[in-house]
C-alpha cells in the first residue's frame, strides 16, 4: 500500500522520531502549526476514526495514553496541550492513516487561540 505513514513506521522513509514502542510511533510534523507539533501514529494501518472496529478499542485508548506520555516527555503535560483527530476530507484529513496531532508549547495561552490548528 502506498501510504506515507506506513512507510515512516516501516522505516522506509525518514522522519524526526521522538517516541516509539511496539505499537506506536511519534514524530515531528513536517509542517508544524504549534511550537511543539507531534503526530502519534499506530503502526497498524487504519484509514481513520471512521474505520475503527470494536477490536481497536484498546489501540485507540493506547494511542491517547501514548500522546499523554509524549506530552510529558517533551515537557508540556502540566501546562497543557491540544489533541486532534481530523476525520475524512471534510474534517481536514489529508493522510489516510489514522494519526493524532499533539500540539503545545505556546508561550501565552492567547497565542494558541489565534493560531489555526490542523
Ligand atoms: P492531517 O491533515 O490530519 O491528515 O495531517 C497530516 C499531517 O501530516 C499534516 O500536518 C502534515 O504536515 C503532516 N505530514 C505530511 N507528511 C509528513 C512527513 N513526511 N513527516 C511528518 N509529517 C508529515
Ligand atoms: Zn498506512
Amino acid at each position: 500500500m502506498d501510504c506515507i505513514f506506513c512507510k515512516i513506521t516501516n522505516k522506509e522513509m525518514n522522519s524526526d522520531v521522538v517516541y516509539k514502542d511496539e505499537k506506536f510511533i511519534g514524530f515531528k510534523d513536517i509542517n508544524p502549526r504549534a511550537p511543539i507539533h507531534i503526530l502519534i501514529v499506530p503502526k497498524k494501518h487504519i484509514d481513520s476514526i471512521n474505520h475503527l472496529k470494536e477490536d481497536d478499542k484498546e489501540l485507540i485508548g493506547g494511542l491517547i495514553l501514548t500522546a499523554r506520555k509524549i506530552a510529558e516527555q517533551v515537557g508540556i503535560k502540566e501546562k497543557g496541550y491540544k489533541l486532534a483527530f481530523n476525520v475524512g476530507k471534510g474534517g481536514g484529513q489529508v493522510i489516510d492513516h489514522l494519526h493524532l496531532h499533539l500540539m503545545g508549547g505556546w508561550k501565552v495561552e492567547q497565542e494558541m487561540h489565534n493560531k489555526k490548528t490542523p
